[in-house]
């Protein structure tokens, strides 16, 4: 995949979301609205939400996003193209010199926005697919026709040299598609394949199944790792920190760094202006709207915990705990909100501290399966670009 110098082989595109867990990475969700009625929506998407920033709050908070040292913005939602005023945003964030990059379902990326996308300075699309199943991404994504439009919207990407990425979450209905979307994106004309893994939320009782998850979890990551070893294109499994001791293990190279990047080069900010760690953590930085961002960046108490590394657990005597640093969400999740506690959902740390690593605080949650036939049960979980 990637030569011994973390550099992409000659003749591979760039990766365009990420740079290699160094740089920092911006995500705004630029609106709550959204097209379509996912499954698995971290925002529950789909009303523009009432006091979301305008388009002057958008222009300053750009402008502090660039003066905080971030690199890549990303527009995410919602949906970004429902905003009316995006491709402005996308002109002012380009002329910031902040690389803009879009998390979009791609059934908005009709020939005329992907031409006034790229004169406005977007340098990358990320396309959700999900399945390659027209039926069933249709069904997950809530809309009859989702598929059929964001095939027309990869398409459109591919004519006019705007460049773009697959993204999949990767749920229980999909985990045997996965190798096969990988292939797809490469003959697709992708840059990049990123795979979201759900974080489950909520405070549920332990599941006992739990044991049985972490397990299939780590083979998936195995399976994926293998695979991408062999393919042309960057595949980063997203929110799996864990795939960076697996790659390690298996001896795949990868540029990445870092697995778990928030706080420490990644944080998105909401439709309403408050700056979290990522999606999946409720933990406030700050308001952008009481404080500048690259303010909040800079000085907000939580990003400095998070900054410490000080991890408990499993985490805190792993020898990838720099490298990976486990999932800041699911700690807090599982150990009654303590974000620096370990990661539970890890095959190596419970091996390594067994019984100590068992989620025996009962703060264990709902499930990561997501049954495309409903999934209301995981509508609260979502996933992030870090
Ligand atoms: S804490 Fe957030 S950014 Fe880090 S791995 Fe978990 S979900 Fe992803
Ligand atoms: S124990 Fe923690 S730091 Fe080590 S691999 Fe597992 S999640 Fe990552």
């Amino acid at each position: 995949m990637l030569n011994g110098d973390g550099e992409m082989p000659a003749g591979v595109s760039p990766p365009f979301f990420s740079q290699g867990g160094t740089s920092m990475i911006v995500s705004w969700m630029t609106t709550n609205q959204c097209n379509l009625n996912c499954s698995h929506c971290y925002q529950d998407a789909g009303d523009r939400r009432s006091g979301e920033l305008s388009t002057e709050e958008g222009m300053a908070l750009i402008g502090q996003i660039a003066r905080a040292g971030a690199r890549i913005l990303i527009f995410s939602g919602g949906e970004p193209l429902m905003r009316p005023d995006i491709f402005e945003l996308v002109e002012h964030a380009a002329k910031c010199g902040l690389r803009p990059v879009f998390g979009t379902n791609g059934t908005l990326l009709t020939k005329e926005t992907v031409t006034r996308l790229k004169e406005a300075g977007a340098a990358a699309m990320g396309v959700s697919l999900d399945s390659l199943s027209e039926e069933k991404h249709n069904r997950f994504r809530g809309h009859a026709d989702a598929f059929r439009l964001t095939q027309e919207g990869i398409a459109n990407c591919r004519e006019a040299g705007l460049p773009f990425q697959l993204h999949t979450t990767v749920m229980d209905w999909n985990r045997e598609e996965i190798l096969g979307l990988m292939d797809y994106a490469v003959s697709a004309g992708a840059s990049a394949h990123y795979l979201f893994f759900l974080i489950p939320v909520g405070r549920g009782v332990f599941l006992e199944r739990t044991a049985l998850e972490v397990e299939e979890y780590e083979s998936t990551l195995r399976g994926i790792m293998e695979k991408a070893a062999g393919l042309p294109i960057e595949v980063k499994p997203t929110c799996a920190p864990q795939f960076i001791r697996v790659a390690e293990e298996l001896g795949v190279k990868t540029r990445f760094r870092r697995g778990c990047l928030a706080g420490l080069s990644y944080c998105i900010v909401s439709p309403v202006g408050k700056v979290r760690p990522c999606a999946y953590m409720t933990e406030e930085a700050g308001d952008v709207r009481d404080r500048p961002f690259d303010e909040i960046w800079r000085e907000s108490g939580l990003f400095e915990t998070l900054r410490s590394r000080e991890y408990g657990g499993a985490c805190g005597v792993c020898a990838y705990g720099d490298s990976c640093g486990g999932c800041r969400a699911r700690a807090g999740y599982y150990h009654g909100g303590d974000i620096l506690a370990e990661d539970s959902y890890c095959a190596y740390g419970r091996g390594r501290l067994a019984p100590a690593a068992e989620p025996s605080g009962a703060k264990a949650t709902a499930s990561v399966r997501v049954d495309v036939e409903g999934g209301e049960g995981c509508r609260k979980s979502g996933r992030t670009e870090c």
